[in-house]
């Protein structure tokens, strides 16, 4: 939502007489310059409460917001509410509370809070805009407020920021490099990027192609503290893959769509929303959802779904809304939720955890069914045992593909590449058909430990050259996949096959 949209939003809720309004952001820049609008646009004077300067008026000229003491001394947030509502000094106001979240567990707080959304819910011409990056919501306050939530930058205010610090640092920078920096900032809040921005140019006095770089690393970081999301570094492509030729196949296919997407749209294409990849623990899911995004040239986000549960009302779902939006405002993305019955396990159940997860998955399907982003959904899984129905019916995901055991050609190809990547020199003396023999039932993870045993071996024992020999020492020392999860996976076989999933290997 841009600046214009949320001030009509908070404007239309203020003069409805909505005691709370909660601005849940860390942009509080922003969030100041749209109460100035609310208030300019309701005719109210605005006073403000924060921890380190107690109440203060603002008195607004142009732009430039000027906060003017208004209590002697610093008064605590308690302080500060029992004067402004004894006094009445609330009315025709908006009164702005900033990171109230530190104070909502102190009851006299939550009470005069009340108090208040009583008044002026009987005509009381207040409203209280809290304005905090944590929602917690106080459960006896919960239906007095309204939250509102600022969205990232769209695309044209990114390339606004740019333009005007290059204007203001007298840098010149080229079409193609105002684009390329759009993308990667997107995601990221206006404070931050005109410190990426500063930090950029404090180099080397100039904005150029190397700074993408900077941003990039610097997104990462922003991205973590997050706390959902987290961007991992792009490094296995389809190449890294061996065997599961008709997810690759079907991968490419995306590929082809996400990367042509104007005209995929124009001729009529529907924008790819996902695929669920399940199956066999180490045979490739995690390989799959890095590769696609390195195919596609996106960016990839893995999704922590354990993060996602907060412990006030609402704060599950805000943070699973945060993730979506910023996983929408960075794309074209791939969203990489690992583990996804893990996120929904106790789905249906009754009790407050399996609630909020029962609300949470609800958000999900609505959001897949609904989405028209280019945030494409990889979800891995390796039970569907535990996954419920919906999720699997059409129109959530494009595709549901199941990873088995690879077959011997697989096999063959993994081996190949494990030791092509450490020893490529002794690959050709290697025979590699002799181990593919040995290794039915085997997992992908279980042949990429295989090749990191013996060539560990190798070294220890002093040798110059890996030799087939020692693989088959390392293969005669380890369990393999079938041998350990036997029924489990006869079970999961069965149930892949019975529910008509697509095979990802031919
Ligand atoms: P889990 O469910 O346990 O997370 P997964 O199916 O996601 O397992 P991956 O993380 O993709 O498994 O694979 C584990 C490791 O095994 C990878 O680092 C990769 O090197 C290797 N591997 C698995 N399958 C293949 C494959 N088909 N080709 C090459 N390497 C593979």
């Amino acid at each position: 939502m841009n600046k214009k949209s949320i001030t009509n939003k908070m404007t239309k809720y203020i003069d409805a007489g909505f005691p709370i309004i909660y601005i849940n952001t860390f942009e509080e820049i922003k969030a100041d310059k749209i109460i100035v609008d609310v208030s300019k646009s309701v005719g109210r004077q605005v006073l403000e409460w924060d921890a380190s300067n107690g109440v203060t008026k603002w008195n607004v000229k142009d732009e430039d917001i000027k906060k003017q003491h208004c209590s002697d001394g610093d008064y605590s947030l308690e302080q500060a509410l029992q004067l402004l509502n004894v006094d009445q000094d609330l009315s025709e106001k908006i009164l702005v509370i900033k990171d109230a979240h530190h104070f909502f567990d102190n009851h006299k707080i939550v009470s005069m809070l009340k108090d208040i959304s009583h008044k002026v819910l009987s005509g009381l011409e207040t409203t209280i805009v809290v304005v905090s990056p944590v929602l917690s919501i106080p459960r006896e306050v919960e239906k007095y407020i309204t939250v509102l939530e600022i969205g990232y930058l769209e695309d044209y205010e990114i390339e606004g920021l740019i333009r005007e610090f290059a204007l203001e640092c007298e840098c010149k920078i080229s079409e193609v490099l105002l684009e390329e920096m759009v993308l990667a900032f997107k995601g990221l809040s206006e404070y931050e990027v005109k410190n990426i921005l500063a930090l950029a140019y404090a180099d080397d006095g100039e904005l150029t192609k190397s700074d993408l770089k900077l941003i990039h690393d610097q997104k990462q970081q922003v991205i973590k503290k997050s706390g959902i999301l987290e961007m991992i570094p792009l490094k296995e492509s389809l190449d890294d893959i061996g065997g599961l030729e008709n997810l690759k196949k079907w991968l490419k296919k995306k590929a082809k769509v996400i990367n042509n997407l104007n005209k995929a749209e124009e001729f009529g294409v529907d924008i790819p929303k996902g695929v669920l990849i399940a199956g066999l623990p180490g045979c490739g899911k995690s390989l799959n959802a890095k590769a696609a995004a390195k195919l596609f040239d996106v960016p990839l986000l893995r999704l922590d779904m354990g993060r996602l549960l907060g412990k006030y009302v609402g704060e599950s779902e805000a943070n699973m809304r945060k993730a979506i939006s910023l996983a929408e405002a960075i794309s074209p993305c791939v969203l990489w939720i690992d583990e996804l019955e893990k996120a929904f396990a106790g789905i249906g159940e009754s009790g407050g955890g399996a609630e909020i997860t029962t609300r949470l998955f609800g958000n999900f399907l609505t959001w897949m069914q609904e989405k028209t982003s280019t945030a494409f959904v990889v979800a891995t899984a390796n039970n569907i045992l535990k996954l419920p129905p919906e999720l699997m019916r059409k129109g959530r995901f494009d595709e549901i593909f199941y990873v088995g055991l690879p077959n011997k050609e697989e096999r063959k190809k993994i081996f190949e590449i494990h030791i092509s990547k450490r020893r490529k020199i002794d690959l050709p003396k290697i025979n590699i058909d002799k181990l593919v023999e040995k290794t039915e039932g085997y997992s992908g993870a279980d042949i990429e430990g295989i090749v990191k045993d013996s060539i560990e071996e190798t070294f220890a024992s002093g040798k110059t050259e890996l030799t087939t020999e020692f693989l088959l020492d390392a293969i005669a020392n380890t369990h393999s996949l079938s041998e350990i999860m036997k029924e489990p996976l006869e079970k999961m076989s069965k149930e892949y096959k019975e529910r008509k999933f697509k095979n990802a290997s031919i």
